[in-house]
């Protein structure tokens, strides 16, 4: 299976491997990759899936699209990434379903899917551990010599995830640009006490779209690359425009639906929802692969929090990234650029529209899709969005309500599919990506259940406050970082961001 970019308008697009997409990350023209065709799963292959576990789940559709890779190097590295050192068990008696991607069941048969019991305690574990295997891999296979040098913008969780999954890895270095403000404290420290030694860590001033046009404006420059070349090194992404990010995605939704069948939900074949907290537009994406694959979803549930431009896109056509910006209690979802739209746009309104749009979008922040593409994106996908109080009331309700705890992201998708259900009255199953632990944000958390903080307490004080008062344990992760020194404190403007890769 070849890959084009969604910026290629010539009839006979260039392609790459799927070792050079990955390996590549954001296509020379600016665009993102994307396969030829998207492969179909059979219903003898959803039979055979729901019996397997995990790991070969993940290695048995990640070869659908990585068809030049060795099947057996993939099974051997799905099992590592994936093995029980990296996500352990939950001890919650209620859960069900595949380690490492627990479900647990809440009312209404809306299906908490549980992406974060993993290095970092976020969703982004789940591709983040495997995707620098394929990238290692694809290093090999395309006689590649020179050094990695990933570089990730991030608002909160992919840097400390990308950090875990690339230290010291051989052949690779990462660098990390969080905005300054734009993360939660634990996920600033997070990052500050990464151990490796192949990895650097740097606050900049300004917020998200901030750091991911720094880290563009890198990838588009040839000079750049040049002096990077005659370092022994190049450029990589690990942010979700990576197509190796992506394919690992796919595979949390079509595990859950086998694991919904296998404990006796829905029957094969029955249709669900599926509810995405959405930044980057990347895990939402994926689930739309797992769509197109043929995973029996109606619809889609794009939410969003008070930084609502996709929500206005869905409903009006107008995608507008010149608003106020917010931040919020639920900062990895505060992005005003979705990168992963374009891959949307491409697929459904071709490679001429999507290069207009993009373009109307750099000149001037804004674009409108003609009510065509409108239509087909509706037919699909449905926006709603959550303020700061209607969050924190959906973290409240659910605990008093039903002894879960949601993370703020979590909630936001929870609040939206409420507002779905009440706007169509359409009860079908639904599957909700839980992106994150609810102490990653303890603070919100608390505040929501009406835990009185110490203000004079520490992070850790706060996390261990909302540990007693819920009886759930702190994750490992999170708490461990307390003790660990912190190395990385510079802070430097976006100007300087080009020289940082340099130092290492
Ligand atoms: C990254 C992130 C999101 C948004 O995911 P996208 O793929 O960027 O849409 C949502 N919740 C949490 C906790 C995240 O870390």
């Amino acid at each position: 299976m070849l890959y084009y970019s969604t910026r290629d308008t010539a009839s006979s697009p260039r392609t790459v491997t799927v070792a050079e997409a990955i390996k590549e990350g954001l296509a020379p023209d600016g665009g993102l990759y994307l396969p030829e065709a998207v492969p179909a799963l059979s219903a003898a292959d959803f039979e055979a899936l729901c019996s397997m576990d995990y790991p070969e789940r993940a290695a048995f559709i990640l070869s659908r699209y990585l068809t030049d890779y060795d099947p057996s190097l993939l099974a051997e590295d799905c099992r590592a990434a994936y093995s029980p050192e990296k996500f352990p068990r939950t001890e919650d008696p209620a859960a069900f379903g595949a380690r490492p991607a627990p479900i647990r069941a809440l009312d209404g048969d809306i299906y908490a899917l549980e992406l974060w019991h993993g290095p970092t305690s976020a969703f982004k574990d789940m591709a983040l551990q495997i995707m620098p295997r394929l990238l290692s891999r694809a290093l090999v296979m395309t006689g590649e010599r020179r050094t990695a040098q990933i570089l990730v913008a991030t608002s909160g969780d992919t840097g400390k995830a990308a950090l875990e999954g690339y230290r010291d890895v051989e052949g690779v270095a990462i660098t990390v640009f969080y905005p300054t403000g734009g993360v939660s404290p634990m996920q600033a420290r997070q990052m500050q006490t990464t151990r490796g030694n192949n990895v650097n860590v740097v606050a900049v001033r300004g917020n998200f779209d901030d750091a991911q046009n720094g880290v563009k404006r890198i990838f588009a420059d040839r000079d750049l690359a040049e002096e990077a070349d005659l370092c022994g090194f190049f450029f990589s992404s690990a942010n979700s425009i990576n197509w190796g990010r992506l394919v690992p995605q796919i595979v949390y939704y079509i595990s859950a639906y086998c694991d919904l069948v296998k404990a006796g939900r829905i029957p094969m074949g029955g249709e669900v929802n599926v509810a995405v907290p959405t930044g980057n537009f990347g895990n939402i994406f994926a689930a739309y692969l797992a769509r197109q694959m043929g995973l029996p979803v109606k619809r889609l549930i794009c939410a969003s929090n008070r930084n609502d431009v996709l929500t206005e896109f869905i409903r009006t056509g107008v995608y507008n990234r010149e608003r106020e910006f917010y931040k919020t209690v639920s900062p990895s979802m505060d992005i005003l650029i979705s990168s992963n739209l374009e891959r949307l746009l491409r697929v459904m309104g071709g490679a001429a529209l999507t290069g207009e749009l993009m373009a109307s979008l750099g000149r001037e922040g804004k674009y409108r899709a003609p009510d065509e593409l409108m239509e087909r994106i509706r037919s699909v996908f449905t926006g709603y969005s959550l303020d700061e109080a209607g969050t924190l009331s959906v973290i409240g309700e659910t605990w008093k309500k039903e002894h879960y705890l949601t993370d703020p992201h979590t909630a936001v998708g929870l609040g939206a599919v409420k507002q779905y259900r009440a706007e169509t009255g359409d009860a079908a199953p639904v599957i909700l990506a839980s992106t994150a632990s609810p102490f990653k944000f303890a603070g919100p958390v608390s505040e929501a259940l009406g835990i009185h903080m110490d203000s004079s307490g520490g992070l850790y004080d706060g996390l261990r406050a909302l540990s007693s008062a819920t009886g759930w344990a702190v994750p490992v992760p999170l708490a461990e970082t307390e003790t660990l020194p912190v190395r990385f404190e510079r802070v430097i403007d976006p100007a300087g961001m080009a020289g940082i890769p340099f130092e290492h």
